[in-house]
């Protein structure tokens, strides 16, 4: 079975929508299976700066889908599916961006394909992520680990990428849990956590994930856009 670790991106809304539905593709996908994903990140535009902000986050998979171009082939595909224009060429708008950030621990450069991603080491909206899902995951090309990175990277650079539905998110979830009458145990059992996991999410201090997100919004019966970061 081949490792692979994809970063998936949207700043055109709904953006979480866009992201659930990536994720629910690759999930869905026969020849993939979706192993851990990530929180979900804001992070003002690099590059191409007068858009709106992206939601970033990554998720970790196992495939057989070999070799790594028919990977790229398929998230291509996703992204065309969920309506990516290639409008601005590098950097611009997009209801969904995935990028494989590695594939096992292979060096490809061709025209349609880099691995691994040839910046994913220098962007905190990446590397963030990609801690949450393993701290310790070495990047050999560069001879260092994501922690490591991230450590020797500016504050300015890391406090551009925020973690999404932390403070904010985690109040509303109690409101809407309380506003439907469930207690913290009843609720917790429901999405197949622990009462501490839930506490830390609606106290700010924990990320949930994008699947509990949706197991929260399917719950709670409210749309997952309500769980976005209010500006
Ligand atoms: P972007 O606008 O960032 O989505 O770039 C898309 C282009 O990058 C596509 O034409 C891909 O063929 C190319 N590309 C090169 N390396 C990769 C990679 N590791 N993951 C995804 N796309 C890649």
């Amino acid at each position: 079975m081949n490792q692979a670790y994809i970063a998936l991106g949207s700043n055109i809304e709904p953006r979480l929508e866009y992201l659930q539905l990536a994720i629910q593709r690759l999930k869905e996908h026969r020849s993939i299976q979706i192993k851990k994903v990530s929180g979900i990140y804001e992070t003002a535009p690099v590059g191409f700066t007068d858009q709106n902000d992206f939601l970033n986050m990554a998720a970790r998979i196992e495939t057989t889908l070999s070799p790594p171009l028919e990977l790229l082939d398929t998230c291509q595909e996703i992204e065309h599916s969920l309506g990516r224009k290639r409008e601005i060429k590098w950097g611009g708008p997009r209801t969904i961006d995935l990028d494989i950030l590695l594939y096992n621990q292979e060096n490809i450069e061709t025209e349609r394909l880099t691995l691994p991603h040839p910046s994913m080491h220098e962007r905190a909206f990446v590397l963030m992520p990609l801690m949450d899902i393993n701290h310790h995951l070495y990047l050999s090309h560069i001879e260092k680990d994501v922690s490591t990175l991230i450590s020797e990277m500016s504050l300015k650079e890391k406090e551009g990428v925020v973690q999404c539905n932390k403070i904010d998110g985690g109040k509303r979830i109690k409101a809407y849990r309380k506003l439907k009458g469930y207690t913290q145990i009843g609720f917790a059992k429901e999405l197949g956590m622990s009462v501490s996991q839930l506490g830390d999410i609606e106290r700010g201090k924990r990320v949930p994930t994008l699947e509990t997100l949706e197991k929260i919004s399917e719950q709670l019966d409210i749309s997952i856009q309500e769980l976005e970061p209010k500006k």
